[in-house]
């Protein structure tokens, strides 16, 4: 057993146009064995009654899949989901959906240790491919669960193309947030005595370089859907190296949590928050952020944070609670000084 035996990594990742015309000729290319096993098709309701001859189609395909709709992404669905996994002999779990019915899909495939196929409808953030399913558990409460990565992804540019804009901008957000991230998990390494693991800081560092620096910053460009499909998946399979989210998430997750959790009315998808928390993060780090706005922009992201309701007192006190979301984490929070005038100068550079 050599040092790197200890992950996993998908067997298929393929990304093109249409693909989703043909996922069971990709899947058994790669998995011979699995020909002819009973599936289930996991998807919800809105994507069933929107692309009904892609469902039926990919169904027909695995042997008369029968689908199985995601109501709420929570413990008890996956839950009941693996039950039903495990009673009926399913052999392969295709999650078709985004974040909330992958995350089930792929805890459900988890616990009942089923072959997952993960096909994205909608590229809004770096879970697809991670080693985590963030499941509701009592009440408004979530929790980030451990679990095993996919076994394929297949990602249909056309798809993606077809979803609103704005869960593409989360993706480019999710991303772009690598850039203080990576910071945080060094300087978090070096605080604590341990080290962070090269290749999966490479991964996450090239994730984000393959966004800042792509040449066509166009969100309807297929070349560019092939390089964030690649870019978040890659971070999945940084976490998944690493053990941790560290590669993938810093102080700019800690901002986006703590809208989470004490602004639940404010309307902004993950990615977005990330970015916006990016900016401060590379402000406290002591970094150039005025490349993270420009680069958003150049996309159409917009990271004013009074497009989303979030006033300036708002936002000293967002960055004010972000250490507190998750305490055990060392990020620049720890060493940085919040205070007002330096957080109210930042939000002034955002609002340019
Ligand atoms: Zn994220």
């Amino acid at each position: 057993m050599n040092q790197h035996s200890r992950f996993n990594l998908p067997l298929c990742m393929a990304v093109e146009e249409d693909i989703f015309e043909h996922v069971d000729q990709t899947v058994f290319d790669y998995l011979p064995e699995i020909k002819g096993k009973k599936a289930i098709f996991v998807t919800e309701k809105f994507l069933n009654d929107t692309y009904p001859d892609t469902v039926s189609g990919i169904c027909q395909d695995f042997g008369g899949a029968e689908v199985f709709l995601v109501t709420g992404a929570d413990f008890d669905s996956a839950s009941a989901l693996a039950k039903r996994i495990l009673i009926e002999n399913i052999t392969i779990v295709i999650g078709f959906g985004g974040g909330r019915v992958l995350d089930t899909a792929k805890y459900a495939a988890f616990i009942s240790k089923a072959v997952y196929i993960c096909l994205p409808t909608t590229l809004s953030n770096d879970s697809l491919a991670s080693p985590f399913s963030v499941l509701g558990t009592e009440g408004t409460n979530r929790k980030t669960l451990p679990c095993k990565i996919p076994t394929a992804v297949i990602v249909d540019t056309s798809m993606i193309l077809k979803a609103p804009v704005s869960q593409t901008y989360s993706g480019i957000g999710d991303t772009i947030g690598k850039y203080t991230a990576v910071y945080d998990w060094a300087l978090s390494a070096k605080a604590t005595g341990t080290r962070v693991d090269d290749f999966a800081y490479s991964i996450a560092q090239m994730c984000y370089d393959s966004v800042a620096h792509c040449d066509e910053k166009s969100v309807t460009n297929k070349g560019f859907i092939k390089t964030l499909s690649r870019a978040l998946v890659m971070g999945g399979l940084a976490m998944e190296i690493a053990g941790s989210s560290r590669p993938c998430s810093g102080s700019e997750h800690l901002f986006a949590h703590a809208i989470e959790e004490y602004y639940p009315d404010i309307k902004i998808s993950h990615g977005l928050a990330v970015a916006l928390g990016a900016v401060g993060a590379a402000n406290f780090q002591g970094r150039d952020d005025l490349n993270l706005i420009e680069i958003c922009k150049k996309y159409g992201l917009d990271l004013n944070p009074a497009s989303y309701g979030i006033d300036k007192d708002t936002f000293c006190d967002i960055w004010n609670r972000a250490a507190g979301t998750r305490p055990d984490r060392v990020t620049i929070l720890n060493d940085t000084d919040l205070n007002k005038d330096w957080l109210c100068d930042i939000y002034d550079r955002m609002q340019g």
